[in-house]
């Protein structure tokens, strides 16, 4: 069946348990796939077209808008690359929640700032639904596998109905607090995940600058305790020298960003956050599209080891 044919059945009402989905990336896409192969139906949108042929090749159907995705579902997810990104496809002309009805609920799992999470869930509300953040710990494997941590600001109610969905994407699920909470909640674990990256950069460039066999020592690290889950897979990024996006190096950016401005409102000091918020500005100046784990590269260079020859 097309998912033009489709659209029309979606349109006269008929699933009204279906989810929408705004933000088919890196991160959106695996987690939209997994609702999809939960058995929910998915209404999404997407800027990209490819992106959403790729989930209506799954069973997806697809909308024209954000606020058609509102008006053709009841609880809508919105996974987007930046906070500007968000607010447009929330509150902008053709935004989300110009389509929404009271039985509306707002997920949203961009990575924003506190005070951005508070601003798109109260402009959700203004217009009659519900709203939380799932602020995203996990990238794109663990979405995959529905093995994400999301962690959950705002209305409860809703945290309580997105149960059955948020089973199918995460391992855990916390809730802390009202809106902004879970983002803030984000910004603490995206201060390690960005900062370890940086030490483990470093103690790579360290171990090759020394004369070690770059493939002993990549091993040593991919079983030692000191290096986390979450980094180990970026070992074979720096074996290949290679390094295909799963977590973009533009989002770390930004998430730095996100984390340093709030740190300067809480009063937190970091002095290793900055200094890591620095190499990962300089590696983003080169402009490519890279996952953020190329500062491994970037280390490398600037310790003056050269690529590996391949
Ligand atoms: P991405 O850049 O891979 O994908 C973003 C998607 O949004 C793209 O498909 C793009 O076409 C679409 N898009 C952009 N603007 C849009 C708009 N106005 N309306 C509709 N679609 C639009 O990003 P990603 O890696 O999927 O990350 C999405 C969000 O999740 C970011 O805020 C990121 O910080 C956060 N996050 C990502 C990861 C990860 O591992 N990738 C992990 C945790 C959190």
């Amino acid at each position: 069946m097309s998912a033009e044919s489709t659209n029309e059945v979606v349109s006269s009402g008929e699933h009204a348990d279906a989810v929408g989905f705004i933000g088919l990336g890196h991160l959106g896409a695996p987690m939209a796939s997994r609702l999809v192969h939960a058995g929910k139906q998915l209404v999404v949108f997407d800027l990209d077209p490819s992106h959403v042929e790729a989930l209506t090749r799954q069973g997806a159907l697809a909308a024209g808008s954000p606020r058609e995705v509102a008006e053709r579902a009841g609880v809508v997810f919105s996974c987007l690359p930046t906070e500007d990104a968000a607010r447009e496809a929330l509150l902008g002309p053709d935004g989300a929640a110009h389509g929404a009805s009271a039985d509306s609920g707002f997920v949203e799992c961009s990575t924003v700032s506190p005070e951005t999470a508070v601003e798109l869930a109260t402009g959700a509300r203004a217009a009659g639904a519900m709203a939380i953040e799932a602020s995203v710990s996990g990238s794109t494997i663990p979405a995959e596998h529905g093995e994400l941590v999301l962690l959950v600001g705002g209305d409860r109610e809703l945290f309580e109905r997105c149960e059955d969905l948020f089973a199918a994407l995460a391992r855990e699920t916390h809730y802390m607090g009202p809106s902004g909470t879970g983002a803030m909640t984000k910004l603490v674990v995206n201060t390690l995940l960005g900062v370890n990256m940086q030490s483990l950069a470093e103690a790579i460039a360290l171990g090759v600058a020394s004369g070690l066999d770059r493939n002993r020592l990549l091993d040593v690290l991919a079983s030692n305790p000191t290096v986390a889950p979450a980094h180990r897979p970026k070992i074979e990024n720096a074996r290949k020298d290679e390094y295909p996006v799963q977590f973009a190096l533009r989002l770390m950016h930004k998430d730095f960003g996100l984390v340093i401005e709030h740190a300067q409102k809480v009063g937190a000091t970091m002095p290793t956050t900055a200094v890591a918020h620095q190499m990962c500005s300089a590696e983003s100046a080169k402009g490519r599209e890279e996952d953020f784990s190329a500062v491994i590269q970037l280390m490398l260079e600037l310790s003056g080891v050269p690529a590996p020859v391949r």
